[in-house]
C-alpha cells in the first residue's frame, strides 16, 4: 500500500478503501477497478475476518489478484485492535495493516498516547521488515462498526496536531488516520455537516504540520439520499441521515488525504438492490436473483467513488514493487 499511496501523492489523487465480507463485494470492487482502470484497496475488519473464518476471505482476495493482474491491489487489515491481530494478518499474507491503538485491545476504551505509540511502533517494526505497510490512528472516531469503536461523540476525541506530529515521529507509520468529526456507520450527521461538525480546518492544519504523511479519512461514506430512498421505498426503515459530502473529501485529497474508507455506501447499495428484488419479485428464491443486482449496485457506487477520488485511469501507471524490495527500502531508510 505504501507504493500505491506514494503514487497517489505524486499524482495528487486519493484512493478509496472498500470493506469486504464476501465474494460479491470483492467482485464488485475488482470489476469497478477494471472498468475505471483504478488501483484498488480491498480491506477486511476483524468482524469480516471472523465472519469469513479468515481463510475464505483471504483466498477470495487471492483470486482477485489472479483474475485482475492488471490492477495494483492491496489487501489491508482495517482496525487491527492489537499487535497480535496485526501479526496474524501479516502471517496470513495481508500486504498492509492498520494498528488502531487509539483504543485498547477491547476495541472500545480510548487508550493513552504512550500505549498507542508503543503498540504501533511494534507493529511497524514487524511489518516493515517484511515490506508491509502500516496505518496508525491518533484521536478517536465516533460511532461503532463491526463491534469496533468507543461509541463516542465524533467531536469528543479529535486529533491533536501536536500529538499527530509526535506520533508519526515515534512510530514511523506510513499512513495516519485522523479524527475530524466523522463516525463509522450510517448515522454520521443529523444534517448536512458544516465546519462546526466536520473539522476540515483540523485536517488542513495536520497536513501543514505533516506534509509527507499520507492521511486517511475513516467513516467517509457520503450516505447519498438516493441510496437511502431505495431502501425505504422497498420496506426499509432508515432514519434520515447525512454522510461526508464528496466535495469535502475532494478538499481533503487536495490536502494530503490519500486513503478514503468507504463501507456504508456499499452496504446501502447492496441492501437496496436486494430489497427491490424481494419487493417486486416475491416469487424469486434463487440467491443469485438478488445477489447479482446487489453486486451490480455496489460496483456502480465503487466506480463512482473511484472517479470522484481521482484514482480512475491510474492502474497502469506503475508496476507493483515486491514485498522483498519494499523491505529493503524500509531497511535502507531506517539506517540512512
Ligand atoms: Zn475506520
Amino acid at each position: 500500500m505504501r507504493q500505491l499511496l506514494d503514487e497517489a501523492a505524486q499524482g495528487a489523487y486519493g484512493v478509496g478503501a472498500f470493506n469486504v465480507n464476501n465474494m460479491e463485494q470483492i467482485q464488485a470492487i475488482m470489476e469497478a477497478a477494471r472498468e475505471t482502470k483504478s488501483p484498488a484497496i480491498v480491506q477486511a475488519s476483524r468482524g469480516a475476518r471472523s465472519y469469513s473464518q479468515d481463510r475464505f476471505l483471504y483466498h477470495l482476495m487471492l483470486a482477485a489478484t489472479e483474475l485482475y493482474p492488471e490492477i495494483p491491489t492491496v489487501l489491508h487489515l482495517d482496525h487491527g485492535n492489537s499487535v497480535e491481530t496485526c501479526k496474524s494478518a501479516i502471517a496470513m499474507g495481508f500486504t498492509s495493516v492498520m494498528m488502531d491503538g487509539s483504543l485498547m485491545p477491547d476495541g472500545k476504551t480510548p487508550s493513552t498516547f504512550e500505549y498507542n505509540a508503543r503498540a504501533t511502533r511494534e507493529v511497524v517494526e514487524t511489518a516493515h521488515s517484511k515490506g508491509i505497510t502500516v496505518e496508525g490512528e491518533i484521536g478517536c472516531l465516533g460511532g461503532i462498526e463491526d463491534g469496533h469503536g468507543a461509541g463516542l461523540d465524533a467531536l469528543s476525541h479529535l486529533t491533536d496536531p501536536d500529538q499527530a506530529v509526535e506520533f508519526v515521529r515515534q512510530t514511523g507509520v506510513d499512513a495516519l488516520a485522523i479524527a475530524i468529526g466523522t463516525s463509522h456507520g450510517a448515522y454520521k450527521f443529523t444534517k448536512k455537516p458544516t465546519g462546526e461538525t466536520l473539522k476540515m480546518d483540523r485536517l488542513l492544519e495536520i497536513h501543514r504540520r505533516l506534509p509527507n504523511t499520507h492521511l486517511v479519512m475513516h467513516g467517509s461514506s457520503s450516505v447519498p439520499k438516493e441510496l437511502q430512498d431505495i431502501i425505504n421505498q422497498y420496506g426499509g426503515k432508515l432514519k434520515p441521515t447525512w454522510g461526508v459530502p464528496i466535495e469535502e473529501i475532494q478538499l481533503g485529497i487536495k490536502n494530503g488525504v490519500r486513503k478514503i474508507n468507504v463501507d456504508t455506501d456499499n452496504r446501502l447499495a447492496m441492501t437496496g438492490a436486494i430489497r427491490k428484488v424481494f419487493w417486486e419479485k416475491p416469487e424469486e428464491f434463487d440467491p443469485r436473483s438478488y445477489l447479482k443486482p446487489a453486486r451490480d449496485a455496489m460496483k456502480k457506487v465503487v466506480a463512482q467513488r473511484m472517479t470522484q477520488f481521482g484514482q480512475a485511469g491510474h492502474a497502469g501507471d506503475y508496476a507493483p514493487i515486491s514485498l522483498e524490495e519494499m523491505a529493503k527500502r524500509y531497511q535502507q531508510h531506517l539506517t540512512a
